[in-house]
């Protein structure tokens, strides 16, 4: 790893994009030097999210609060990668913190990512997706084989859909959360995109497994437990059958034209496969996004506060005080000059969802209501919860749900051509159900719409059936 390490600093310049919308902040397969291990990922080119602690590059979360800064280990994720045989070939832009769904919310010396993936007569560029949009354009141009991105409350899965590649976001626990830059805790996950299923399948069985230094991570235990009933419910698994696969299509996912709909072609696929198909609720779907965005906001709030520009950020910054300036004015201007538009936002709401008047009308109404969404689910599902697995699960229930991941296609970059469409939040509609209730969740890639640019169809399973998912993924992609 030392010598690795000795040629790769030397080799790799970072590179911030001033002029051309490239989807990372530095990336040269060429010159990423040799690996000293020989893994299932040997010669593998991989990018990261710059929010995925990497020694060789600045992991700035594409904000000026932490421009230049080097964390001193690798996330754990990046270190199996390494161990693996795979190079670290560039990482990736990303609204500020993980806090956007358009890859926009930046500082002005980066360049928004353009989305690659659409049809060339279209005019002004479209946005890839958020916040993982570095990520998911990085891999439909073909500048690495895979990417990690992460997702918080659909951050792989809506850039996926947009830019017409595959996105997992796993069970959350799977993949270790150490040294991944915290956004909002009890939702955060590691996410893979690649362009076909068998890659994404091959990098989550190098990432996911159990460590020592996130507690949230599922331990050896759990996983064991997951596999077993994996075993016992699904003892063939193989893409080219889907037999006896229970797929239910929540009814409150069909949403009213022009918005994004499940091509019927899949659907009969599915049921040629042997699938078989199942109208189901989820009741309280409606109530996912207010919930997310005030829990979310609630834990970055918190997490945020770390960042005053002492004990993060670039050297520079460290060293940065000015003459008379008290502990808490440099506090203070740090963080109003390191920190963007959105991140302000998201801190002022969570301050206040957490204030002792909103705390029970705001915060414990959120929790609330994402324990009604994670009811709602696990009364759908067949295979029992691993972690909770005295719950009901109904004998005759599903065993995956399946639903558009996003409400429309990519959307124009530029704000001003977007109209008056819906807002960025409402974006997320589709996606933060899964993560509120910690579900595995895929996108993958399903055609494309009326405007000739991609669209993704989700596929979500119980806790800890990644496999299942990953299965009938590869039947429909
Ligand atoms: N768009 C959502 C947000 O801004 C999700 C982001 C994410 O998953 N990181 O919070």
């Amino acid at each position: 790893w030392s010598t690795a390490r000795r040629l790769t600093a030397a080799a790799l310049k970072p590179r911030v994009s001033t002029t051309e919308p490239t989807p990372y902040s530095w990336i040269n397969p060429a010159e990423a030097g040799p690996s000293n291990y020989a893994g299932r990922l040997s010669g593998k080119a991989i990018a990261i999210k710059e929010n995925i602690s990497y020694t060789l590059g600045p992991t700035s979360c594409s904000s000026d609060a932490l421009q230049g800064y080097r964390p001193p280990f690798n996330a754990t994720c990046v270190q199996s990668l390494l161990e693996n045989g795979a190079h670290i070939v560039g990482q990736t832009k990303m609204d500020e913190f993980g806090m956007g769904s358009l890859t926009s919310h930046m500082p002005e010396h980066y360049t928004p990512v353009h989305n690659p993936s659409g049809p060339a007569s279209d005019t002004g560029p479209r946005s890839a997706g958020g916040s993982s949009g570095g990520s998911a354009a990085a891999v439909a141009e073909g500048s690495c084989w895979a990417a990690l991105g992460t997702d918080t409350g659909g951050s792989v899965r809506l850039p996926a859909s947009y830019c017409g590649v595959v996105g997992l976001k796993p069970s959350y626990g799977m993949i270790s959360r150490h040294g991944v830059v915290a956004y909002a805790d009890s939702l955060d996950c590691v996410g893979i995109l690649a362009r076909d299923v068998d890659t994404v399948s091959s990098v989550f069985s190098t990432i996911s497994h159990p460590d020592e230094r996130d507690m949230t991570c599922a331990t050896a235990t759990t996983r064991q437990s997951a596999a077993a009933l994996l075993a016992f419910h699904f003892p063939s698994l193989s893409p080219s059958s889907l037999k006896g696969l229970r797929i239910g299509l929540p009814i409150e996912t069909h949403l009213p034209s022009p918005n994004v709909q499940l091509p019927p072609s899949l659907l009969e696929h599915l049921l040629s496969l042997g699938a078989t198909l199942h109208a189901v609720s989820l009741p309280n779907l409606h109530l996912a996004l207010p919930a997310y965005y005030v829990l979310a906001s609630a834990e970055a709030s918190s997490n945020l506060a770390r960042y005053g520009g002492v004990w993060f950020g670039s050297e520079k910054e460290k060293e940065d005080s000015r003459e008379g300036e008290s502990g808490l004015e440099r506090r203070r201007r740090m963080r109003t000059e390191g920190f963007g538009g959105e991140v302000k936002k998201r801190i002022l709401a969570g301050t206040h969802a957490l204030s002792a008047d909103e705390f029970n009308n705001t915060y414990l109404k959120a929790l609330h209501l994402r324990h009604l969404l994670r009811t709602d689910f696990s009364r759908l599902f067949r295979v029992p919860h691993p972690l909770d697995p005295n719950t009901f699960a109904p004998p005759r229930g599903i065993d995956l749900l399946l639903h558009p991941t996003a409400t429309r296609t990519a959307p124009k970059l530029d704000a001003s051509q977007r109209g008056d469409e819906e807002s960025e939040y409402a974006q997320d509609l589709l996606t933060v159900p899964a993560s509120l209730a910690g579900l595995p969740a895929m996108s993958v890639p399903a055609g494309k719409g009326e405007d000739g640019w991609p669209v993704g169809v989700s596929l979500v399973g119980q806790w800890g059936m990644e496999h299942v998912v990953l299965w009938a993924g590869q039947a429909v992609d």
